[in-house]
């Protein structure tokens, strides 16, 4: 159903935010769905437009209106390429927020999406949902390679003709994109468990609490483990709160406001009760919203000083390596070619670009690969590689051929979602084998002094 006015008066995008937009056209070559289709409303600049048209009151909440916020996927590229430095973030944020109360989604796309909002967020019905397919992975792993359609095509890296923005994905294609992405989960991963408590090697340089994430805990539990390994070694006593709740990284990004605040509180009352000095975040989507907490609970006089202090706290594992200082534990050789993905949540929401590449430097022996394209997103970005799986797999694609241009051995991301969405891309599309692992899962494979065969069982 069409609102006849697009925004309420229930926090719109801000004008004085919009307005800061001087409509140069910096932000578009950074822009991924600008850059498939070549559709000014499809740009962070066209997004703008409509924004301000909306709050103006000068259009109206048409299916095609919400269609262009929808193909965005919050990559925040077009934030880093922006000189007049105007905040996408908080404007997305809004406007899905007033589309999420204010649009009527057709039953279908209402049915997905409430799914995926009642199991993603829950670890413990994430878990139930995802048991299945520890007996069905041999059936995901058959569906997955008959998705392989590009190895007999030209590696044209980068190459994408504008195509026009799709449609709507339906559930059919929705359902298919949830197999090709499924996850390689065990009965060990979905039932692993973190220490509570993990004491520093030598003397203590400060208590960190670990976020152990909703998907990250289930799917890729190594990377939890090698955070912890990698900040105890480095002096951290490690402590993972108890009953940590979702961080609410996926409601805040998806407009989800209530939902995201409820879940910040919860989450900032759980790291203030362990009583630790930094926060350490292993899955970049949830770094930038644990370290936007401070806005979201900015109107909630009980939680703003609280949610302020909990942001200033929070960092990637990567930047928090880096913080502490002069490395304590010895790191051993890894001879590996490293292609770095920069996860769009964490190089252009947080800023975090030099100190995981500073991280994976810091290891003997890996040669260090520029990607072209870095900045530009995977396709992942939350659940849009669920909701546009069509986008999403184009932009998979094309980043798996970037990839295979600089011929790595493995891949380094910071983020879980770029990890499954790579994973997809790469069985699609990729020429060579590459193995895609956290840079702190390499940090402690090389602290630990793992041969280099081992690398392909972390
Ligand atoms: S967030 Fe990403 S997809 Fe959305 S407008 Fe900005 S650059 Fe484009
Ligand atoms: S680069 Fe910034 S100011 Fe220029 S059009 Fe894009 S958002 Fe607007």
């Amino acid at each position: 159903m069409i609102q006849e006015r697009p925004f309420d008066d229930r926090h719109p995008p801000d004008p004085a935010l919009i307005d800061k937009c001087v409509h140069c056209g910096f932000c578009l070559p950074s822009c991924p769905t600008y850059v498939l289709w070549g559709e000014e409303m499809d740009s962070p600049r066209g997004r703008i437009y409509l924004m301000k048209g909306g709050v103006e009151g000068r259009a109206a909440m048409t299916d095609s209106f919400v269609r262009h916020f929808d193909a965005c996927l919050g990559c925040m590229a077009c934030v880093t390429a922006c000189p007049s430095g105007v905040q996408y973030s908080p404007l997305i944020e809004a406007t899905r927020g007033q589309i999420e109360r204010r649009y009527e989604r057709s039953i279908a796309d209402r049915l997905f999406r409430r799914a995926i909002f009642s199991v993603f967020p829950y670890p413990r019905r994430l878990r139930i949902a995802l048991a299945p397919l520890v007996l069905l992975q041999p059936v995901a792993r058959r569906l997955q390679s008959s998705g392989r359609r590009s190895r007999d095509r030209p590696a044209e890296a980068g190459a994408l003709r504008p195509s026009g923005a799709p449609r709507q994905s339906g559930i059919l294609a929705r359902l298919r994109a949830m197999m090709k992405l499924a996850p390689p989960v065990t009965w060990k991963s979905l039932t692993a468990r973190l220490p509570e408590r993990t004491a520093a090697a030598g003397a203590k340089r400060m208590t960190v609490g670990l976020l152990p994430g909703c998907v990250q805990r289930l799917v890729f539990p190594n990377v939890n483990a090698a955070s912890i390994n990698v900040l105890a070694a480095e002096g951290c006593d490690v402590v993972v709160p108890r009953g940590l709740r979702c961080c609410g990284a996926l409601s805040l990004h998806a407009g989800r406001l209530d939902d995201a605040r409820c879940f910040a509180r919860s989450t900032i009352a759980a790291f203030e009760r362990a009583g630790v000095d930094r926060i350490a975040v292993n899955a970049a989507g949830c770094g930038s919203s644990m370290k936007e907490y401070g806005q979201l609970l900015a109107g909630d006089p009980k939680w703003a000083e609280r949610a302020r202090v909990f942001a200033s706290r929070v960092r990637d594992v990567s930047e928090l390596v880096v913080e502490l200082g002069e490395p304590r534990a010895l790191r051993h050789p890894l001879d590996v070619r490293v292609a770095y993905q920069d996860a769009c949540h964490l190089a252009h929401a947080q800023g975090v670009r030099q100190q995981p590449r500073d991280v994976l430097r810091s290891i003997p022996g890996i040669e260090l690969l520029n990607l072209p394209e870095a900045d530009i997103c995977c396709g992942s970005a939350g659940i849009y590689n669920l909701v546009e799986p069509d986008t999403a797999e184009q932009l998979g694609d094309r980043k798996a051929r970037l990839i295979d241009s600089v011929n790595p051995d493995i891949v380094a991301t910071g983020n879980p979602g770029c990890t499954l969405q790579l994973r997809a891309a790469a069985r699609r599309t990729a020429q060579r084998q590459w193995r895609i692992l956290h840079p702190v899962e390499l940090l402690d494979a090389s602290i630990r002094g793992c041969p280099r065969s081992d690398l392909s069982d972390l």
